[in-house]
């Protein structure tokens, strides 16, 4: 399959407040992270709050600064200086949809103004037109027409987040990021906006980032996972390969905390203990070595290359090397 997105060694770093001697400090929020996001697939990443999973997202939609490494979005380079209209026409190919549709939504503006925005920026299209084009998305996610002329608080969570999706279905994209979609929302109404975003996918032969730290929902929605930890991806493969053969500690970790979801003869329990260090105060070498109950002298000082296991399937820890 064809790649859409190629992000290559990709870091995004912040810097800290001067200190009492007017020193700064980089922190690296993502750290080296090179991926690639196949056309038609769900990519999820998955990993514990804090993790940079929420700013790689934002990195890819230019929300944030990249500080050095590259992103293309169908060969194109999107870190390079767009131009106004390249930036349109990224904005237009590429989507977001946030975790709280409470704060996504404009509360002063009505549905029909929101759904419509985007076209009457983007195109020129007539009125008549982009009507037709609001309600067709609108159908689409599973609301009518009339919810066109009220606020945003006027609709469950359930619904503001139907509508946020609409939204982002607005100008046709092929890349869709969500980012956490369904963590806001009441767990009975999670699995309705699970299934829209599979059924979306498939109508319009959509490419999605799926960040989610829920590993139920990763497995029931992505064709490939990637695990990420303190702004690294340690282990990357098919959903079927890191369910039934996680390899990295922090995988297994991961899945442990869910253990009807790993077949029978994998369920090798790692409790994860501690909390994950500050980007602050990152640790030397692997930056697992605080938690990992396998760790070696090595581990302190020296950051593991990537071990391949399948064309698909690889991890960054030194028990495979
Ligand atoms: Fe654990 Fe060492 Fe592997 Fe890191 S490299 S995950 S500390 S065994």
């Amino acid at each position: 399959m064809e790649n859409l997105v190629e992000i290559k060694n990709l870091e995004v770093k912040y810097q800290t407040k001067k200190n009492l001697f007017g020193q700064m400090r980089d922190i690296f929020a993502v750290n080296g992270v090179s991926l690639d996001i196949k056309k038609g697939e769900i990519l999820a990443i998955a990993g514990e709050s804090g993790c940079g999973k929420s700013t790689l997202a934002k990195a890819i939609m230019k929300l944030v600064d990249s500080s050095s490494g590259e992103i293309f979005v169908n060969n194109k380079n999107i870190l390079s200086v767009l131009n106004r209209e390249e930036l349109k026409a990224f904005y237009q190919k590429v989507q977001m949809i946030f975790q709280n549709p409470y704060s996504s939504l404009n509360p002063k503006m009505k549905i029909g103004e929101i759904l419509r925005e985007p076209l009457v920026i983007n195109t020129s299209l007539t009125s008549e037109e982009i009507d037709k084009i609001v309600e067709e998305k609108l159908e689409k996610v599973g609301l009518d027409k009339n919810c066109l002329k009220l606020y945003p608080h006027e609709f469950s969570g359930g619904q503001r987040q139907r509508i946020a999706i609409a939204r982002s279905l607005i100008l046709s994209p092929e890349f869709i990021i969500a980012d956490e979609p369904v963590s806001a929302l009441d767990v009975s109404i999670q699995a309705q906006i699970i299934n829209l975003l599979k059924q979306l996918k498939e109508d319009f032969n959509l490419t999605f980032l799926f960040i989610s730290h829920d590993l139920s929902v990763i497995k029931y929605l992505s064709d490939r996972i990637a695990i990420m930890y303190l702004g690294e991806i340690v282990e990357i493969g098919n959903t079927e390969e890191i369910f039934t053969d996680p390899k990295h500690p922090y995988t297994k970790a991961l899945l442990s905390a869910v253990p009807e979801l790993v077949s029978e003869n994998k369920k090798e329990k790692i409790q994860l203990t501690g909390e994950l260090p500050s980007p602050e105060n990152l640790p030397a070498g692997c930056k697992f070595h605080t938690r990992c109950p396998y760790v070696m002298d090595k581990c302190k000082c020296e950051n593991p290359n990537t071990k391949e296991f399948t064309p698909t399937h690889n991890c960054k820890c030194f028990l495979y090397e």
